[in-house]
């Protein structure tokens, strides 16, 4: 065959591999040209597992005359120069889609303009168009698509079931609703009403709709480089997969790994394994920064420094997170907790006064005089998520602040006027339950306390601040700690004696397969120094030529917390608990043991009283 240019259907048809892969894409193409055409109100309405698809707008329209030629490749009202990419302030710019839409399906283009008494359509069978013909529709244009890929087969194989292009097209609807608060959204699949986002003030009430969820939390950071937002749910709120994680960049929705990691970083300790939370991340940044011309779809950008935007995604949420603004901060009756005599009493000591920093060395003395015979990881006993979110739903009032922050965007940073200082040690303790949880209660309802979990955030939260001010308080054994293990492990250990050495344990060769440790932090355990030191050397294994201390330093003092932490299944004093109680008030989030487990769960007293038939 010679070389020759290939039919403009034939290169439609490619583009259209590129850019209309799965009705999704299509759908995106057709939503972002109604919002360049400035339309406030936008309906979607899919059918057939996505095949067909009508998209309606009250945006500018297109004049009869342009009909034809906006179906044509690479025409564009848009930019008209390679600059114009640079300071580009549309969705569109590479005149493709409806090119190649039209060319793999049967599309009917009608249009409205305002100032004009009659409104147009042209009809494209697979790439074949019509004449221009009347049709009265309302202002603004409607783009009709039935019979999709029908001249592909190849490309209908790959359609997924209609659930599965459906779950596509729902997320693609709250992205875009997302980045456009102010539009109007309907979504209709066969026939029924999906989602209906009434145009909101804000992006913070966008976030309620498209969440479906009453409390959320708003940071932002500003430089000269990047203006960073982000809303998102408390930490209790979680999904099985990152589908509520949504990330834009100049208020595209893009797909980025790395912002996503980023996301899941600052949650880190907040969630457990295999949850996901709810958060949107807005980032708007100098457009010589960032090249969105990367990709058919335009779903992935590619940033001119990657890890400077990482930084300022994670330190925007990690800032707010860990206010841990979820944490109720109503103010409590205190007649309550000074005036009613603890049914635990009898076997307390009331006087006993124990300084917050004295807690986890009387910890460890506990924990020295009980035997460890129940396992810390006892976690069967787990609260529900939905006591859980009795106890998180208190705090509505957190809203209103958020939102009015939003709306004069006077702060450099964040929302919420932070938890009370005092939330834990003023619940008043009433007993402890199975040996493993403390009961307590509030004005308003009872909180259980899980005390290992508990107890870990604290000894976690204690050695993270010892580590980052440098002050890691360290005790010298009388007699080295002598931990045996493989001599490969031992060598890796002794390599990398210096790493050790900042977290504050002291490691020296005792032959090929053995170690002796000589110091160690005060605040972990003899056990839990062992597992520690195998986890890092894990760590330096996995990571050799990338290894970074800070990268780990979470995961190596979670281990040490959990095995250095009281158990479940340990008598507590009542002085005891009330200690504990008023240790976790050191750190912000004391709401959560470092795996991401609840610390407490709480039963309002409105829960109790319907339950018990008290109220109707
Ligand atoms: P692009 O969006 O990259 O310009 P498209 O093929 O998506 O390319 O659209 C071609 C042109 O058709 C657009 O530049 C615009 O002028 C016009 N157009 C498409 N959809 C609409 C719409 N919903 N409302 C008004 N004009 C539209
Ligand atoms: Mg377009």
């Amino acid at each position: 065959m010679q070389i020759h240019i290939l039919p403009e259907d034939v290169v439609n048809q490619i583009a259209a591999g590129e850019v209309v892969e799965r009705p999704a894409h299509l759908i995106k193409e057709l939503i972002e040209n109604s919002i360049d055409a400035g339309s406030r109100q936008i309906t979607v309405e899919v059918s057939e597992s996505g095949r067909s698809v009508v998209v309606k707008d009250n945006g500018k329209g297109i004049p009869p005359e342009h009909l034809s030629i906006a179906l044509d490749r690479h025409t564009t009202s848009k930019i008209s120069q390679i600059d114009d990419l640079w300071k580009l302030n549309s969705f569109g710019f590479r005149g493709e889609a409806l090119a190649s839409i039209s060319s793999v399906s049967h599309l009917v283009l009608t249009s409205k303009q305002k100032d004009r008494g009659k409104s147009y359509f042209i009809e494209s069978e697979f790439g074949k168009k019509s004449a221009i013909l009347e049709k009265p529709i309302d202002n603004g244009t409607e783009v009709k698509i039935s019979a999709l890929f029908e001249n592909i087969p190849a490309r209908l194989k790959f359609l997924k079931s209609g659930q599965s292009e459906y779950a596509q097209i729902k997320t693609l609807i709250k992205a875009v609703a997302l980045a456009h608060p102010t539009v109007e959204f309907k979504l209709i699949i066969e026939g029924k009403v999906i989602f209906y986002f009434v145009k909101a003030a804000n992006l913070l009430g966008r976030s309620k709709q498209v969440f479906e969820l009453d409390s959320l939390y708003y940071s932002e950071l500003k430089n000269d480089q990047f203006h960073a937002q982000v809303v998102f749910a408390d930490p209790h709120q979680v999904n099985k997969t990152s589908k509520n994680i949504f990330i834009f960049a100049q208020n595209r929705w893009i797909n980025d790994k790395s912002l996503q990691a980023a996301v899941m970083e600052a949650f880190r300790n907040t969630l457990m394994h295999g949850e996901y939370p709810y958060c949107a991340v807005f980032l708007q940044c100098d457009p010589q920064l960032i090249d969105i011309n990367i990709h058919p779809t335009k779903s992935q950008v590619k940033f001119v420094n990657p890890s400077d935007v990482f930084r300022v995604v994670y330190h925007t949420l990690r800032k707010e997170i860990e206010k841990a603004p979820w944490v109720p901060q109503k103010d409590f009756d205190l007649s309550i907790s000074n005036s009613s005599a603890s049914p635990l009493e009898g076997n307390s000591d009331r006087n006993e006064v124990i300084k917050n920093d004295e807690f986890v060395q009387q910890g460890l003395e506990m924990q020295r005089e009980v035997s460890n015979s129940t396992s810390a990881s006892n976690y069967s006993n787990a609260p529900s998520s939905s006591l859980n979110q009795v106890l998180f739903k208190q705090k509505k009032n957190y809203l209103g602040e958020s939102h009015n922050q939003w709306e004069t965007n006077n702060s450099q940073t964040s929302v919420s006027a932070g938890p009370v200082k005092d939330f834990w040690s003023r619940l008043q303790v009433l007993a402890q339950a199975h040996l493993t949880y403390i009961i307590t209660q509030d004005s308003d309802g009872l909180v259980l306390v899980d005390q290992h979990a508990a107890h870990e955030r604290v000894v976690f939260e204690t050695l993270m601040r010892q580590f980052k001010t440098r002050n890691i308080e360290v005790q010298s054994f009388l007699m080295p700690l002598v931990i045996d293990l493989d001599p490969e492990k031992a060598e890796k250990i002794v390599e990398n004696k210096q790493v050790f050495a900042d977290l504050g344990i002291d490691i020296e060769s005792m032959g090929p397969s053995s170690l002796a440790i000589n110091s160690a932090p005060v605040i972990i355990k003899d056990s839990a120094l062992t597992s520690a030191v195998m986890l890092l050397a894990d760590k330096l294994e996995q990571n050799s030529f990338s290894f970074s201390l800070d990268n780990v330093i979470g995961d190596i003092f979670a281990s040490m917390a959990c095995h250095s932490a009281i158990r479940a299944g340990q008598s507590l004093s009542h002085g005891e608990m009330e200690a504990l109680l008023k240790s976790m008030d050191q750190f912000p989030l004391s709401s959560f043991c470092p795996h991401g487990r609840p610390v407490s769960i709480k039963i309002s007293q409105y829960q109790l009283e319907k339950d018990f038939g008290r109220l109707l």
